[in-house]
């Protein structure tokens, strides 16, 4: 038992240390890839309507092209870049991405996503309003996704920077809106313009989650906000969604994320209203 418990332990220590190993050897890329800025560069994954009957707006998602290992996932990296603070790097790369393109789809409008790292960092709201500015691009068609927790969490930093980026025009949307704690009572409370409800209810819209969709889509309406259904993959989902009265729908469905050059054939063919 004790030889056995012993080799256990050498293959576990071996373990780790490949895990290390690899862990630093992304943090060292990820570092090169951003100091570079090159390999990361964001896709944007188009939304639909339902007011307009058409692709009105679009969500920035950040992705790398390793050299040697592909693209690998944001689920990944973007922990990692939190944790050696290049977050603010990252972020700042896939807004100006996003300007450029706002630059040459004038009447679309565009969600990038915010660590909380970054929206509870002090420079963090003239960042992007000067971003805006050197592109000379309206701050309204700007949408910053945050995390429930830093919309309701009355954390002192990010509602002041939430109050400037939104008196200067930019919109706040909730994100994977019902996956935290808060309860719908709360967003009366707070200053954001959407929620976007979560894959995992919209995975069940047409059984156990409709009623709780119906709920959020009728108390945001209740409130002036408006809905966005992420994760949206097939047409009963999105019929279901439509009846209830939800204002826009993303998900494989409608499309993708897509790179920039996909992305703007598409808009170019079908993205006007
Ligand atoms: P998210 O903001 O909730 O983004 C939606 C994720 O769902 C994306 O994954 C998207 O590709 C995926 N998705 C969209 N439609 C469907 C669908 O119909 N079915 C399925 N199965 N998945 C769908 P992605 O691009 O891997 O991003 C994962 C997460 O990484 C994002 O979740 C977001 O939290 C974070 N992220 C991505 N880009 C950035 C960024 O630039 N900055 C920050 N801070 N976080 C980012
Ligand atoms: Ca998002
Ligand atoms: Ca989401
Ligand atoms: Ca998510």
């Amino acid at each position: 038992a004790k030889a056995a418990g012993r080799n256990t332990f050498a293959i576990f220590g071996g373990h780790m240390d490949e895990l290390l190993r690899r862990r630093r050897k992304l943090e060292h890329d990820l570092r090169l890839a951003l100091e570079t800025r090159s390999q990361i560069e964001a896709f944007y994954q188009p939304v639909y309507s339902a007011e307009h009957k058409g692709l009105s707006s679009m969500e920035a998602l950040a992705r790398w092209k390793h050299p040697e290992e592909g693209f690998i996932a944001p689920d990944i990296f973007i922990p990692i870049a939190e944790e050696i603070g290049l977050i603010h790097e990252l972020g700042a790369k896939v807004l100006e991405d996003a300007c450029s393109v706002m630059a040459d789809l004038p009447l679309i409008s565009m969600a990038i996503n915010a660590s909380a790292l970054e929206l509870c960092s002090d420079g963090y709201p003239l960042r992007v309003l000067s971003r805006l500015a050197k592109w000379n691009i309206d701050p309204k068609r700007l949408e910053i996704e945050i995390t429930e927790s830093l919309a309701f969490g009355g954390e002192a930093h990010s509602d002041r920077n939430i109050a400037m980026l939104r008196n200067a025009g930019v919109r706040i949307a909730i994100d994977d809106f019902g996956t935290g704690y808060s309860s719908f009572s709360r967003v009366q409370n707070v200053m954001i313009d959407r929620i976007k409800i979560d894959k995992s209810f919209i995975d069940a819209v047409q059984g156990d989650s409709k009623p709780l969709i119906e709920a959020m889509i009728n108390m945001a309406r209740a409130k002036g906000l408006k809905t966005t259904a992420e994760g949206v993959e097939t047409d009963e989902q999105s019929d279901a969604l439509v009846a209830l009265g939800c204002d826009s729908l993303q998900g494989f469905l409608i499309s993708r994320p897509l790179a920039r050059a996909a992305m703007i054939d598409l808009f170019n063919g079908t993205g006007k209203r």
